[in-house]
């Protein structure tokens, strides 16, 4: 396994100083799948402080230092560098009480969700496995380390990141983790909002978005009330699937059947403002698809670029006829690059002004009757067309 040169630097700073270090978590795990690793993580039994003295004089990030986490910022990059620890009893299915730190990697391992997340990687040493992750990953699987009632009883969370890592990763989930996440399901009530959203978000854009929907609605139902399950639920999963990779077009397909519940559900997944009117534009299109080309640009303009896609694409997953041929007609028009604001007329208000239309509501208007002559193909976008227009069109 091929460490970053800055991992390396780390462990051997912190094994000058006489401590251990290690990689560990889901680096370790996405380096042996053969996937680049978002982030580095190294855990040592070094205590913030001296973890502080051996980097200096990188700088620091410290706000995890109360978990035991020091950030080592080395050319622009975050490495997080935690104390071997084990948590105390967990307060409300989701934080410890407290964290213990140990001495020793193995029950930092241990105190970790799944078996594929519990590994540690040694430069020298190798690979620290205790848990049969390496296994585990070749027989492309998520399986809690230890007893997974008991590991789901700590802390809720955990039943969504398994979900989330089997729906990115293509890995199913052992029988038994898997009936655990179902007696535990009630536990996500005490989770946080934004942390439902980031693991569902995950979910939903995994590749095996569609096989992780069909397999858990009760735990869907749970989250978002009455999203899972009826008559046309497979269908709706298999299409979610089939979709491309957006994040708006695969929310819009999970909310658009039942459109007074849509915005309760988005409440509660509280994505981003812009995300929101997407979802929505794109779910209130589900079953529209313009054929002609005034009609397809009148819904460029009401949605933008790229939610028109996004509707095309939504359509097509469904397999609604003319989602194809619309989706071909939009990238047509667009590669024309068409006119269909206002503020792509080749004449303003100034050009107006100065033919006698006085400052003022009138323009706006002549500018939308404009406007929508070039979107009919009543008149072409240049110049001397608009204002030629504009004088039949100026108020007698
Ligand atoms: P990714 O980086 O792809 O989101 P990850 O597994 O690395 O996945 P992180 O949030 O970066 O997720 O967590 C790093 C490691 O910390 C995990 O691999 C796991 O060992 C441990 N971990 C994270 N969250 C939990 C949790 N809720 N319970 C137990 N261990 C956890
Ligand atoms: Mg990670």
């Amino acid at each position: 396994m091929q460490l970053p040169q800055a991992v390396l630097d780390i462990i051997q700073a912190l094994e000058r100083a006489g401590f251990e270090g290690y990689a560990v978590g889901g680096c370790v795990r996405d380096n042996l799948m053969g996937r680049p690793p978002h982030d580095w993580d190294i855990c040592t039994n070094a205590q913030p402080a001296a973890i502080q003295a051996c980097m200096a004089p990188c700088p620091m990030l410290t706000n995890g230092i109360k978990h035991g986490t020091v950030g080592v910022i080395i050319q622009g990059q975050v490495y997080e560098i935690t104390t071997y620890r084990v948590d105390g009893a967990y307060r409300d299915h989701r934080h410890p009480a407290g964290v213990c730190y140990v001495d020793a990697l193995q029950p930092d391992l241990a105190r970790r969700d799944f078996t594929i997340n519990a590994m540690a990687y040694h430069p020298m040493y190798g690979l620290v496995d205790p848990f049969g992750g390496r296994q585990d990953i070749a027989l492309k699987r998520i399986r809690a380390v230890g007893d997974a009632m008991e590991r789901f009883e700590e802390d809720g969370l955990r039943i969504l990141r398994g979900i989330r890592l089997a729906s990115e990763l293509g890995f199913s989930i052992e029988e038994n983790t898997r009936l655990a996440m179902g007696q535990k399901k009630h536990l996500l009530a005490c989770l946080a909002r934004e942390r439902i959203w980031a693991e569902l978000s995950r979910w939903l854009m995994g590749t095996a978005a569609a096989q992780t929907l069909a397999g858990f609605p009760d735990i869907l139902n749970q989250i978002l009330p009455g999203i899972a399950g009826g008559p046309e639920w497979d269908e709706l999963v298999h299409a979610i699937g089939r979709a491309p990779a957006r994040l708006a077009v695969r929310l819009a397909l999970l909310i658009c059947r039942r459109p007074g519940r849509a915005g309760e559900w988005l409440d509660t997944l509280r994505p981003s403002r812009a995300l929101r009117s997407q979802v929505l534009q794109i779910a209130g299109h589900i079953g529209q698809c313009p054929k002609a080309p005034a009609d397809a640009l009148y819904l460029i303009a009401r949605t933008g670029e790229q939610t028109a896609r996004d509707i095309a694409a939504a359509n097509i997953a469904l397999g609604i006829p003319g989602a194809q041929p619309f989706l071909s007609l939009i990238e047509t028009l667009l590669a024309g690059q068409p006119c269909y604001r206002i503020d792509q007329l080749a004449v303003d208000g100034g050009d107006l002004m100065r033919l006698g239309i006085p400052r003022g509501p009138q323009i706006g208007r002549v500018l939308a009757l404009l406007l929508d002559g070039v979107i009919r193909g009543e008149w072409s976008n240049n110049r001397e067309a608009l204002l030629a227009q504009a004088q039949k069109l100026m108020p007698a």
